[in-house]
């Protein structure tokens, strides 16, 4: 059998509806800030439950525009977990401020014990990155940043539609990114993101950083960028965005039909799921004995079995003028050295997944 990891094929098997709305696009011409982001916004917005949604043009400017937006720059600390993908880290640098990292725990989101430590003089904000699909510990980050009086950025890259206690990712921090990359909770047909947020003021200040600065067609009031969400990946966006809810539902469904089958076998840990958190599993991460070898098994019977990721952030090149060394975070480097990845969507069939639960069972134990 072969269980392939990306079920966009199968997400755009029936896309005719969307070919007739790009050929209207096309007809009026109204390809940038179109009527189309406007309507996509509005529907972001909804679907998450907060004010404000405001399309950009991918989910590392949906980090950065926030960050600019709260007056960020050099000389500048950011909070962040040690364990996190390129994009947080590459945002936080490119406003010009230095990412400060803290480890995370079996969850994959940051160990809340070791955020008050790491805060200076110099922090200026904290970005908890609900990795995997899971929620990181947001009342306790809260009650920590408000004490410091630090705004919160939400990386909700991987967790849309994830909740803690029944309150959504995206609804907590001063602003929240998402990403509608081809392997987000939701794609479009190319690079795309969205800032989520509730204050007026943000909102103000993110609409004018993605498109010059520019108040109207001739007034420029702060220097911004061009970060539009383009008009034509909105037609995309707001096909999918209906899709969401059965999207996440379908997504929960076979992470749990994982932990059960996985449970079974003694050489494999499934991570702890907390019974208060809505995990909406953008990846299934497994912690497995011999990875590599298994990881070779599991592609030679077929499986797309994935790292996420194998190198942690703080031993990359990119990152050695920040003076981390091996041992720093040791949560994330187990993972690193420990995680495997398998194929986890709302299209996955039970016969694959029970495919992939037999063939790690067979690696191990015959
Ligand atoms: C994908 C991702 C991003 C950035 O998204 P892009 O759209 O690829 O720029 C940021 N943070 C996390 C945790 C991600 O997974």
């Amino acid at each position: 059998m072969r269980v392939r990891y990306s079920p966009l094929a199968q997400q755009f098997a029936d896309i005719d509806s969307i070919f007739d709305d790009l050929r209207a696009l096309v007809a009026s011409g109204d390809f940038t800030l179109g009527k189309p982001v406007r309507e996509f916004e509005e529907m972001f917005a909804a679907a998450v439950g907060v004010k404000h949604a405001i399309g950009v043009g991918s989910g590392t400017d949906a980090l950065k525009i926030p960050l600019r937006a709260l007056g960020l720059g050099p000389g500048d600390e950011v909070i962040t977990a040690a364990n996190t993908f390129y994009a947080t880290v590459g945002a936080i640098a490119e406003v010009g401020a230095r990412p400060v990292f803290i480890d995370c725990d079996d969850t994959f989101c940051m160990n809340v014990d070791q955020l008050e430590k790491a805060i200076t003089l110099r922090t200026k904000a904290i970005i908890p990155v609900h990795l995997t699909g899971d929620v990181a510990e947001m009342p306790r980050i809260m009650e920590i940043a408000q004490r410091h009086n630090l705004p919160v950025v939400e990386d909700g890259c991987q967790s849309l539609l994830g909740e803690y206690k029944g309150k959504r990712v995206g609804t907590w921090g001063a602003a929240t990114a998402f990403s509608m990359h081809p392997l987000k909770i939701i794609n479009v047909w190319g690079d795309a993101g969205i800032v989520v947020t509730n204050d007026d003021e943000m909102n103000r200040k993110v609409r004018l950083l993605r498109n010059h600065g520019l108040r109207n067609r001739d007034e420029m009031e702060i220097l911004g960028y061009n970060s539009r969400l383009d008009s034509t990946q909105a037609v995309i966006g707001k096909w999918i965005v209906r899709k969401l809810p059965d999207i996440v539902v379908g997504r929960a469904a076979a992470g749990a039909y994982y932990d059960q089958g996985f449970a079974r076998i003694p050489q494999v840990r499934v991570p702890p799921r907390r019974d208060y958190t809505k995990n909406v599993f953008l990846l299934y991460i497994l912690f497995v004995k011999d990875r590599d070898a298994l990881l070779k098994h599991c592609i030679d019977k077929g499986i797309e079995a994935k790292v996420h990721y194998p190198i942690p952030l703080h031993l990359q090149d990119a990152l050695k003028h920040l003076d981390y060394k091996v041992g720093d975070f040791p949560v994330s480097e187990r993972h690193c050295r420990e995680g495997i990845s398998f194929p986890v969507d709302q299209h996955l069939s039970r016969a694959e997944q029970d495919y992939v639960i037999e063939t790690v069972n067979s690696f191990y134990n015959g």
